[in-house]
Formats: C-alpha cells, structure tokens, sequence
C-alpha cells in the first residue's frame, strides 16, 4: 500500500507509548508535540507527493509476477528490486522527486533505509546465517513494503573512547551488546547513535558497521528491526532549534525541514526471534557493508538527495550575487563557475553508476559503486566550497538583516531606502538574505553542513575504500607498458 501524510501521522497516533526525551522533557505524545510538528508535517509532505500524480513522477511500483495476492498491491519506488535500466531511472526519478521537494534539505527521507532492506532483501545476505534468519528479513522487508512503514537507523557506536573496542570500554554495555538469550529473543543493552528522525520514525534498523566488531567481541554483532515504541527502547533527542513557533518568514528552511536526531538507549530491550537477521557472527557483521549491495542503492538515493541540495544552494549562491550586481566581476563569475561545475560532476556520476549497473547474483540489477562513493567523499567537500562561496559573495549581506517584524515597524522606511540592492526592493533582498544565512549560517545550516560530513559515516574511512575496494590493475598496467620498450602498443 501506498501512504500519504495522513496515514503517516495516523501511525504515528498509535505508537503514542513511545519513550522520547526533548529539552528537557519526557513526550507525551509525539505526533502532537509542538518540537515534533514540523518534522511530522515535512515527512507527511513527502507522502502526500508520493500519492499525487501532478508532478508525472512513477511513485509506484507493483510485483505484477508474484501470486501472493497481497503483495500486488502498489508500494513506494524505493522499496523496489531494481532489475532493469528503467528501473533504476524511475527509483531515480522518484527519489529526485522527494528530495527537489525539500531542496535536499531532508536527508533520512523514508526512501534512504528503505533501500536499505531492499538491498538486504535482493541478496540474500542473512541466508548464510540459515533459512530463519534469511527468512526474518524477507518477512521484514514485506512487511514494511506493505504497510509503507518509516525506518531510522542507528548504526554507530557512541564515541566514548574511540581508541578501544567495545569490549574494552570501562561500561562493557557502553555500546550496543547481547545480556540474554531466550526462547522469545535477545535481551540487548547499551546505546547506538545518531537516529535521525528517531522519534518521529514507524521502526528503527540496527546493523553493523564494516569492522565496527572486533574479533572475539561476539556479543556486539547485531542486526535487526523493531518498532520505535518497543519497551525499553529511550531515544535522547539533540537540543532542537525549532519549538514549532520560530518565523517561516524570517527562518525558510529551518522553520520547515529540521530534522530531530536522536541518541537511541536499549535498556534491556527484547528482540523477538523473528525481528533478529543476525547475531554473534563477527566476520559477517563486519562484512555486510561491502556484501549486501547497501552502498550501491543508499548511494543512489544519497547522491540524488546532494545533487538536489547543491543545486538549490548554487542558486542561493547566483540570486545573492545577482541582488547586488557581484557577478559583474571576474572573480565572482569564476567562483559561481566554480559551483556550477560540481553539479555536473555529481549529475554526471549518478549517470555513471546506472550506464555501468551490475547484474546481481539473484539477477537484479545495482548502480555501479565507485562513482556513487566517489560522490559520497567528495559532495561534502563540493558542498563545504559551495557554503563558503555563499558566505564569501554574501559577506556583511547575509549579517545586517532584520526581521520581518523590524520591516513592518516605525523603522520600516529607513529599511526600505538602506536595505534594498540592485534592481531588488528591501524586503526582497532581506528574505533572500535569510534564505542564504538559514541554508548555510544559522544552527539550522550548519547542521546542513555536518550532516554532509558525516552522514554516511567516516569520511577518512569512506575515502580510504575507493582505494580498498577497486582493481587497480588497469591503472598499473599503465605505468608497465610506460617502463617498457613497446610502449606505443596498447
Ligand atoms: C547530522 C547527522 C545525522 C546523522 N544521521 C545518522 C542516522 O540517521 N543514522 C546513523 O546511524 N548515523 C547517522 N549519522 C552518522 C553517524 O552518527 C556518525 O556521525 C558517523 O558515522 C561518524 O561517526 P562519529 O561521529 O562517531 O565520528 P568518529 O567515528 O568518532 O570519528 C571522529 C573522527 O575521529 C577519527 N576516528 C575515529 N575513530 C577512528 C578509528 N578507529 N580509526 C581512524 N580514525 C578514527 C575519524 O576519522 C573522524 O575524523 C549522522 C551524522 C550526523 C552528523
């Protein structure tokens, strides 16, 4: 079934037992908190877009083969099995369509862990395990295909002491590990890191990180899924910039696309068995990252996501300039040229990653991986310059705006005559003023920033597997036929 934001917050209603933590306070219901109204409305949103047909975008998809007459009911784009080339563009299309709509400002939209069990779902990773386990996921996967369910994750171990393995921390439960196994399940204790959109998400997946288990440390090699109102289950959220009240005039993005973030406590949760997809095998757990195909489709969805965010702030970028006639000048244009360029490189590596798709072993199809990592090490430094060129060509611009309420003060006339720029009335180029400070300046914006930096975890880490993780033959073989007499010979 497909959901629209309604349904969204109907499932949010029914989980009104949820444990989450906000400023300082215990919620007692998160669909009608006020810090949560707004998340809640953005991702509505999103779900609103998926049933509407105006924008012409396939939202849906269905298993015309399968006999099961329920799973012939339509589902959302991301949840599909890629297996052709029209595959991949209409997921890419759909997922361009979610994430224009937010200027790639929302970044764990629904259909980022959906093609997370999707891609566990297409390779079978948790049948090496033996059939419950494999079959724990494919249960999963149809179960949230079907009811269109929202997934955080939380992936990492919290920081505590980086220089040690879990194990070793001074509270052995300091990381997420095993206490008990029953005959119902896994009693698991201990904390994992950062559940975006944590409290207002239908479940949360749980998975290892590539080395994140250390050898001998079984306890600690988890996979799963649960619902977020499972008992024992506390999400911590980080302080909120917005309470629901702050100016949508003077606060364009943040006052619409914050998204909370969340420190996930397990205190003796149980996981049921069938909710289980992996535990206490090490070199599994730390192999399933370049296994499971998860970069291959994450990094579609998140390489689409960034293209619609860099595009929207080299935008910013050209209207601040054009506001006040900078871009007559060299230097100005040569920075803009700059920025407009990594658009097509990003755009062009998306391409890449589908002309070059994989057959899979099931006889799915993946994007090709090297040009979505390469995306997904250098978007966050394109996005850093692209920040920095804003703040560089907006300079004192983006710091000497009132708000709205100053406009329509006594003081509204000086405004009017001080504030205005090239061709621009005052109140015009203040808003855009604050577009641009709000996309790149204000806590909002700056959570922009670190969310591209981290968001797909290390960045040193994700660099290093470019290297790691492709055949560099071709490229010696190079540097051979150089050092040899017949070098013309190719
Ligand atoms: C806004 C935001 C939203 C996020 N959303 C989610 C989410 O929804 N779900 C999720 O699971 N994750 C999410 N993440 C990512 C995640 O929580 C981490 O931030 C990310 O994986 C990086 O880990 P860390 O922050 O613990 O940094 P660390 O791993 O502690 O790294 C910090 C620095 O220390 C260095 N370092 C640390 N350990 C080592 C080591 N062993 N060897 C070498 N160098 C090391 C790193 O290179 C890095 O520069 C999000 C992150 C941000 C910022």
């Amino acid at each position: 079934m497909l959901r629209n934001g309604q349904d969204y917050v109907v499932g949010l209603k029914a989980q009104a037992k949820k444990d989450v933590w906000i400023a300082g306070q215990k919620v007692a219901d998160v669909a009608t908190d006020p810090f949560f109204r707004r998340p809640i409305e953005a991702i509505a949103a999103l779900y609103d877009l998926q049933c509407a047909t105006h924008h012409g975008v396939k939202m849906a998809a269905t298993d015309a083969a399968s006999t099961d007459a329920a799973s012939n009911d339509s589902y959302g784009m991301s949840f599909l099995i890629p297996r052709s080339a029209d595959d991949l563009a209409d997921r890419r299309k759909a997922m361009g369509l979610w994430a224009d709509a937010s200027f790639g400002m929302v970044g764990r939209s629904p259909d980022y862990c959906n093609t997370v069990v999707m891609a566990f779902e297409e390779t079978k990773f948790f049948h090496q395990l033996g059939a419950d386990f494999g079959n724990n996921l494919t249960n999963y996967y149809q179960h949230i295909k079907k009811n269109d369910l929202f997934l955080t994750h939380a992936i990492v171990n919290p920081q505590t002491d980086r220089s040690k393995s879990s194990a070793d921390q001074e509270n052995p439960y300091a990381h997420l590990g095993i206490v008990e196994k029953n005959t119902d399940g896994l009693i698991v204790r201990g904390a994992k890191m950062l559940a975006t959109h944590g409290p207002t998400a239908d479940e949360i997946i749980v998975y290892p990180l590539p080395g994140s288990v250390a050898a001998g440390e079984e306890k600690y090699a988890l996979a799963f899924g649960i619902p977020t109102d499972t008992p024992g289950l506390k999400f911590i959220c980080r302080e909120p910039f917005d309470d629901g009240t702050m100016s949508r005039w003077d606060h364009p993005l943040g006052s619409r696309f914050e998204e909370p973030d969340a420190m996930v406590v397990f205190e003796d949760v149980l996981i049921p068995w069938e909710r289980v997809f992996l535990h206490e095998n090490v070199p599994l757990a730390n192999k399933l990252f370049t296994s499971a195909s998860i970069q291959n489709n994450t990094g579609h969805q998140t390489a689409v996501r960034g293209l619609a965010k860099c595009k929207f702030l080299v935008g910013v970028a050209i209207a601040v300039s054009r506001s006040v006639k900078t871009d007559v000048f060299l230097h100005v244009q040569e920075q803009l040229g700059e920025i407009l360029g990594y658009l097509q490189l990003i755009e062009g590596a998306i391409h890449l990653a589908e002309l070059k798709a994989e057959r899979t072993e099931s006889g799915a199809i993946r994007p090709y991986w090297p040009p979505l990592q390469t995306v997904r090490y250098h978007l966050p430094r394109m996005y850093e310059r692209i920040v920095k060129v804003v703040q560089v060509i907006g300079a004192g611009g983006l710091l000497i705006n009132p708000t709205h309420e100053d406009i329509v003060s006594e003081v509204g006339p000086d405004i009017a005559a001080y504030y205005r720029g090239a061709g621009v009335d005052a109140e015009s180029r203040i808003h855009l003023g604050k577009l641009a400070w709000d996309a790149t300046g204000t806590q909002f914006g700056q959570r922009m920033l670190q969310y591209e930096r981290y968001y797909a975890g290390d960045p040193v880490r994700v660099g290093a597997t470019l290297y790691l993780r492709q055949n560099v033959d071709e490229l010696l073989a190079l540097v051979k036929r150089a050092l040899s007499e017949d070098v013309m010979r190719v």
